[in-house]
């Protein structure tokens, strides 16, 4: 028995948009109209590696006002008996609307689980109406953004904890979802959906057909449970499997077992690229796998900047290496290309390996565990504005037509990745050189490599 998550909130938040995007079909209408489609609507998800059903409650488009919150009622409480999860979402544009407190009344008294979610929550637009969903009373709301596909990873952490309980329940458990929640856990569920104590690591291992993937995670594993499947890894999503590296508790998403399925080159260079991507939401850091003899493909070069994009930590390896005759001059040639090629991942770590023989595999645990430290890192504020003086002595702002841009102020506002924000005079006049000298300076002066770092310049008026 899987878990069965009903997506509930009046209409026009979203909940077609998320239903599609978990159940990968167009199986719901969305338009801009409010409410187009609509009846319940039930549909498998797959969220990582994660399934459950999932049901839209859709279908409140004809009601008129008087029938409305009756009918709205009715059909909310349909779904929440239903299901064994509820997402509530708002559309954090809007804010909270006298409705959506009639919605949360009736999720507090009637549903086991529920996970708030914020939705359209892409941009700074949404920040006041995140901010006002805590006051439903609900927990801490998720910041989604179900039509680009933001804050997933955070619904996967929320709902994965819960989907094991639910497999546990039914003594149907799916060896992949192997989290454990401990005992106190169940009070918090309705407030704040349970989180495991210790979280993986989770780590996708991404690069073209061929890199050595498969190699390098079954050495991982230490035993070939990739290919082996059934159940394991011949499919054609991300699967993750749960180890422990050198003492590390890692989640590892892999992205090889498509290969297999995929019949023309064309398809299967078009799967592994969508799968790249899927894993790359999923992760916290994102291995890079390079083939040292054809380092640095198209492929390669559009998912390193993808796993940049996505604000994941980034660690390239270079795989083969027992192969690799003339090792120095080669080195030297991969780390020119690489800063040429990704200007954008500098000072990323680049390890060379050989899945094969498991060389090199230590160091990449070691760079892996550093990329992620380096991501969740905070510096504080006293420092920053030390640091800031500094560099602005050093190599003052420019002063276009003769009044010279001030910075006045830093901080860290969020991690993973590292987010920095400094108030500025004029944000829209100074030049992105500028910020880059502040972002390497970062980088160097706090040590921050492998993670993209954000800075953000925001004017004071
Ligand atoms: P439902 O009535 O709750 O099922 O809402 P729909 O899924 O039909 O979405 C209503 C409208 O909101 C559509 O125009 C969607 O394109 C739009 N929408 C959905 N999710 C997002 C989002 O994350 N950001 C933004 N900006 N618009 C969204
Ligand atoms: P995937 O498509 O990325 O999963 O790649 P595979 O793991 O299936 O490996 C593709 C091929 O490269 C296989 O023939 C492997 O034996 C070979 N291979 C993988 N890693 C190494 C390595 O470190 N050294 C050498 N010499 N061959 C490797």
């Amino acid at each position: 028995m899987s878990m069965t998550l009903a997506i509930v909130g009046r209409p026009n938040v979203g909940k077609s948009t998320l239903f599609n995007r978990l159940v990968g079909k167009r199986l719901a209408l969305v338009d801009d109209q409010p409410g187009v489609t609509r009846d319940l609507r039930e549909g498998e998800a797959r969220l990582g590696d994660l399934r459950f059903t999932v049901i839209d409650t859709a279908g409140l488009e004809d009601a008129t006002d008087d029938s409305l919150q009756g009918r709205m009622r009715r059909l909310t409480e349909r779904a929440v008996d239903m299901a064994d999860v509820c997402l509530f979402m708002i559309d954090a544009r809007t804010g909270v609307t006298p409705t959506d407190e009639i919605f949360a009344e009736i999720l507090r008294k009637r549903a086991d689980h529920v996970i708030l979610a914020a939705n359209k929550g892409e941009g700074s637009a949404a920040d006041a109406g995140v901010l006002e969903a805590f006051a439903l009373g609900l927990g801490e709301p998720i910041r989604l953004s179900a039509e680009h596909g933001e804050g997933m990873n955070d619904l996967y952490t929320h709902l994965m904890p819960l989907a094991d309980k639910m497999a546990k329940q039914a003594e149907d458990y799916a060896p992949v979802t192997d989290i454990e929640l401990s005992e106190d856990d169940d009070e918090d569920e309705f407030a704040t959906p349970a989180i495991t104590a210790e979280k993986p690591l989770q780590v996708a291992v991404v690069g073209r057909p061929n890199a050595g993937k498969s190699t390098l995670i079954n050495k991982i594993l230490g035993e070939d449970r990739l290919l082996t499947g059934p159940e394991a890894g011949i499919t054609r999503d991300a699967i993750s499997l749960r180890t422990e590296w050198s003492g590390t508790p890692m989640r590892i998403f892999d992205t090889a077992g498509m290969r297999k399925k995929a019949k023309v080159q064309e398809k299967l260079e078009k799967l592994s690229v969508s799968d790249g991507l899927r894993a790359v939401k999923f992760a916290e850091v994102v291995v890079v796998l390079l083939d040292a003899d054809i380092p640095f493909e198209q492929q390669d070069l559009r998912i390193a900047d993808l796993a940049e994009r996505e604000g994941r930590a980034v660690v390239v390896a270079v795989n083969k290496w027992d192969v690799e005759d003339n090792k120095q001059e080669k080195l030297r040639d991969l780390k020119e290309a690489f800063n040429r090629l990704l200007p954008q991942l500098r000072g990323a770590p680049l390890i060379t390996v050989s899945a094969k023989t498991g060389r090199g595999l230590e160091r990449l645990h070691d760079a892996i565990l550093r990329a992620h430290d380096v991501w969740n890192r905070r510096v504080p504020t006293a420092a920053l504005n030390r640091w800031l003086t500094g560099m602005l002595e050093q190599h003052p702002p420019p002063a276009p037509q003769g009044k010279r841009i001030k910075l006045r102020y830093m901080t860290q506002a969020k991690t993973r990745p590292p987010h920095f924000v400094v108030m500025c005079s004029h944000p829209d006049k100074t030049p992105d050189s500028y910020s880059r000298y502040l972002v390497n300076g970062l980088r160097e002066d706090f040590d921050m490599p492998g993670t993209p770092i954000r800075l953000v310049l925001r004017g004071q008026g």
